[in-house]
């Protein structure tokens, strides 16, 4: 019977230490101006308050309710894919002061206050410096000679807020230009097979420009906690955050 004790709480002890516990779907950073409120609703979508500043990245209807949310000062949308450009959620959140950062596909689709980059452009909004950084597929294509994200269309975003960078990485592959990231604090990372990447490449993503803390996004809470074992006993610290 002792035995049988001890062997049950040495398996309840490996499952907590094993699994990374899940977090709260809002995440708050401090920054010089005050604090950043970080949400993840889902897919691709997240939502970042920041001094005044609600902004919602690729926000997607499917993923979570956008009816009744705080209206948009900024929408970022990362590519046209229909689950990141989704204009039912856009009009939900959408006001007639509510400025678009995008790239040249999405731009197409939108009206009002778009600003359009491509990779490597910069802007400034709301006293938020924006970044666009490559996010393609380097080998997973939909079709022979197709890529799901081909390199050139889509954006990463670089933001920086009074001084606390995150970088949020859109459908991406692991990618050599993600090296050359300097001094991110948080780097939302997707991980999402076929189009994006595994747990094991996500790691190695990170590894190459070193965040502060990594939240995987646009994944299953499996995903995000195989992310988290591959990076435990390293600098950078995991989040696994379960979206609302
Ligand atoms: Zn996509
Ligand atoms: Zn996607």
């Amino acid at each position: 019977m002792y035995m049988l004790l001890v062997a049950l709480f040495t398996c309840i002890f490996l499952l907590i230490i094993g699994s990374q516990p899940a977090q709260a779907a809002t995440q708050e950073f401090p920054t010089d101006s005050g604090p950043l409120r970080l949400t993840l609703l889902g897919h691709g979508s997240v939502l970042i308050e920041w001094h005044q500043q609600v902004i919602y990245v690729d926000p997607y209807a499917k993923a979570t309710s956008f009816a009744g949310r705080p209206k948009a000062n900024q929408v970022w949308i990362t590519h046209a894919h229909f689950d990141h450009l989704d204009l039912t959620a856009i009009g939900d959140i959408a006001a007639s002061s509510t400025m678009y950062i995008c790239d040249a596909d999405s731009a197409k689709q939108l009206s009002g206050s778009v600003t359009s980059l491509h990779n490597g452009d910069e802007t400034e909004a709301g006293g938020i410096k924006i970044s666009a950084v490559p996010a393609y597929n380097r080998v997973r294509e939909r079709a022979p000679g197709l890529k799901f994200h081909p390199e050139g269309t889509g954006n990463g975003y670089v933001a920086d807020f009074g001084g606390f960078r995150l970088y949020i990485a859109g459908d991406t592959e692991a990618i050599p230009e993600m090296s050359r990231l300097k001094d991110i604090d948080v780097a939302l990372l997707p991980v999402m097979l076929p189009y994006t990447m595994s747990p094991e490449e996500a790691a190695q993503a990170a590894r190459s420009f070193q965040p502060k803390i990594v939240l995987p996004y646009h994944c299953t809470k499996r995903d995000a906690q195989q992310t988290a074992q591959l990076l435990a006993n390293t600098a950078i610290e995991v989040r696994v955050v379960i979206p609302v």
